[in-house]
């Protein structure tokens, strides 16, 4: 199938940090800094001990932007944002308990959400946001780049992301991700960045996207 155009859903600096096993149509955005990490240097420690913050990660609190015009179908800003982050306990916790389990609560596997359905009629999921954060409601008639809401680190989350995917039913559970490239974004090579159209990064390549791209 042809990978649908969409506008990136988010600003700044980025990288696809799939974790294994996760479907590849589908994407985890992390925010990175100059030298791609989602969090200083140091935090990797207090991370892996449990010590890390969700404030101390780059992604959390970024805003997401519509990436085509369309409505909203669903919104959830009710669940609660895991304020300490364990990389140990939680990929413990997360290869143990299995997906099976949350089949059942789409809150649980997803945090705060939203689902819109393009003009088109695709939908797209946004998963993990921050409680509260989320700024539409069912029924919105929503333009490319409106803002929606920020990430947060709702859900089956191990650290602040955006877990977006998009999908031909309303089924975030079942239903299989579609594949997707950018309308324009910027990859880095080194120091220099290189304009693309109608691409999707690689995973854990660095790439951004400024204003009115
Ligand atoms: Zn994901």
């Amino acid at each position: 199938m042809k990978p649908i155009v969409i506008r990136c859903p988010v600003k700044g600096r980025w990288s696809f940090l799939n974790p294994p096993g996760h479907h590849p149509d589908a994407k985890d955005f992390v925010a990175v800094d100059e030298n791609a990490k989602p969090y200083k240097g140091i935090a990797l420690l207090k991370h892996l001990l449990g010590r890390l913050k969700v404030s101390e990660v780059f992604s959390w609190e970024a805003p997401v932007f519509a990436p085509f015009d369309g409505s909203i179908i669903k919104v959830e800003n009710a669940c609660e944002d895991r304020q300490r982050l364990s990389l140990i306990s939680d990929v413990y916790s997360g290869l143990f308990l299995g997906k099976q389990e949350y089949a059942e609560h789409e809150n649980e596997f997803f945090g705060n959400h939203i689902i819109m359905q393009s003009n088109h009629g695709i939908y797209a999921l946004f998963a993990h946001l921050k409680k509260g954060s989320v700024q539409v409601k069912q029924g919105d008639k929503i333009k490319t780049g409106n803002p929606l809401a920020s990430i947060g680190n709702s859900g089956n989350s191990i650290q602040p992301h955006l877990h977006f995917h998009l999908m031909q039913e309303n089924e975030p559970l079942t239903s299989e991700p579609l594949p997707f490239v950018f309308s324009a974004c910027e990859l880095q090579n080194d120091t220099l960045w290189t304009k693309v159209k109608n691409t999707l990064p690689k995973n854990r390549r660095v790439f951004r996207v400024v204003d009115g791209a």
